[in-house]
């Protein structure tokens, strides 16, 4: 390591470590972004001849990063990830930066960032989980996405863990000479109409997808069986069927396990022991948990685009509790919310919802012209007290806060400062 390498590490891990202790933050970006001022080759030096996985994808990359970490650490070394969801360079720097050069990493890494990414830290195993549209004014087209994928994967030699139900997924890892097909699940299909390979239609069925130019379904290397009770179960080529029991909600969750035991498989892990460990995560950075909020227990979803919320709008719809929906439109979640058009929240009707957050306004019309009876109310916190009032006739328990980023996160912060 250079000294100018040294000073970089320092100087990250410094401005990380002082951060943290004036309750500024973990400082994640700011510590990650001046060692690349020192020393712009620094993620390369940091990540040379590191065991490694990253994660990639425009839904469930944050939580595949928690479960995949969770199989690594259950084989007792220390994992170094970017577990606060700071999924670009700054933030891999800062994750690298802060613990031991012989360190295990996984990271979760942006999709625009991905050729980049595994450029500098040519990582063993790579996951990839799906690709949807996501803050409409300012991030790439999926299409294009998928095509840089495609020319990034052609000139490395890491295995790649990919869905095989999204076809702009498959597009991508295709490339690859080493990829280990799974399940992945996709059920919103509505940015993979268009075939990545000749421009004409997919179409789907129940369990698979082709196209007359014959792109289609790869056979997964790991199958997913599901229940009709919702049990799940990974079957390997090799014949192995192994339960997946987590206490994380969600069948999209259940396929995002899995493919985060085939990387662990990659990195040495047996995805037995990976279920194990996966399988004690109670909550990813706040997600899927429930708390008290102002009195009323509430179970915290995030969703921050369609694809997030056709899962969790599935995820709800059996209960009848008040459902609490929550969007803003700021810089982090995408300024332009017409995508609330493109939401099934006409599935919502029949059960009290209350809408809240910035956008409120524009949620209130989108749910108007989809049928749903509903309540507005500025406040995250009363949103949810007076949905509880709307439940509490039918002796509801606990409701659900399903919001977009940074009404999401408005809502941990305000219940933590209460
Ligand atoms: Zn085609």
């Amino acid at each position: 390591m250079t000294t100018r390498t040294r000073v970089a590490v320092f100087a990250t891990a410094s401005l990380n470590g002082l951060s943290r202790r004036l309750h500024m933050g973990s400082g994640t970006v700011a510590g990650g972004r001046i060692g690349l001022a020192i020393a712009p080759n620094l993620l390369e030096t940091l990540g040379a001849g590191r065991r490694s996985a990253v994660v990639s994808g425009t839904n469930g990359k944050t939580t595949t990063t928690r479960l995949l970490a969770a199989a690594l650490e259950s084989t007792g070394v220390p994992v170094l990830t970017n577990a606060t969801g700071s999924n670009m360079p700054a933030g891999h720097v800062a994750a690298l930066a802060g613990g031991p050069a012989d360190a295990p990493a996984v990271l979760e890494v942006d999709e625009a960032y991905l050729p980049a990414i595994i450029g500098a830290l040519h990582p063993n195993a790579l996951v990839l989980l799906n690709l949807s549209r996501d803050q409409l004014d300012r991030s790439n087209e999926v299409r294009m996405v998928a095509t840089r994928w495609r020319e990034a994967l052609a000139e490395t030699i890491c295995t790649v863990v990919a869905n095989a139900d999204d076809p702009l997924v498959v597009f991508g890892a295709q490339a690859a000479t080493s990829v280990v097909w799974v399940a992945g699940g996709m059920r919103w299909r509505s940015d993979a109409a268009g075939c990545p390979a000749c421009g004409g239609r997919i179409r789907f069925d129940e369990v698979s997808w082709s196209c007359e130019c014959g792109f289609a379904r790869p056979t997964p290397d790991v199958d997913v069986e599901v229940e009709p009770d919702g049990r799940t179960t990974a079957v390997f080529a090799d014949g192995r069927r192994l339960p997946v029991v987590l206490l994380i909600p969600g069948l999209f969750n259940h396929r995002n396990a899995v493919l985060a035991a085939a990387a662990a498989e990659v990195l040495g892990v047996p995805a037995d022991h990976a279920f194990e460990a996966m399988g004690q995560i109670e909550g990813v950075a706040g997600r899927f948990s429930v708390q008290d909020v102002g009195g009323v227990s509430t179970r915290l979803l995030l969703a921050k685009n369609p694809a997030g919320w056709e899962e969790l709008l599935f995820l709800v719809a059996p209960g009848t509790s008040p459902v609490v929906v929550a969007i803003n439109a700021r810089i982090a979640d995408g300024r332009d919310p017409s995508w609330l058009w493109d939401v099934p929240f006409e599935r919502l009707s029949g059960r009290p919802v209350v809408a809240t957050g910035e956008r409120s306004a524009d949620l209130s019309v989108r749910l108007h012209y989809a049928g749903v009876e509903h309540e507005r109310v500025a406040d995250p916190v009363e949103a949810v007290a007076v949905a509880a009032r709307l439940g509490g006739d039918r002796g509801v328990e606990t409701i659900e806060f399903i919001g977009n980023y940074t009404a999401f996160h408005d809502l941990l912060r305000a219940n933590r400062a209460s």
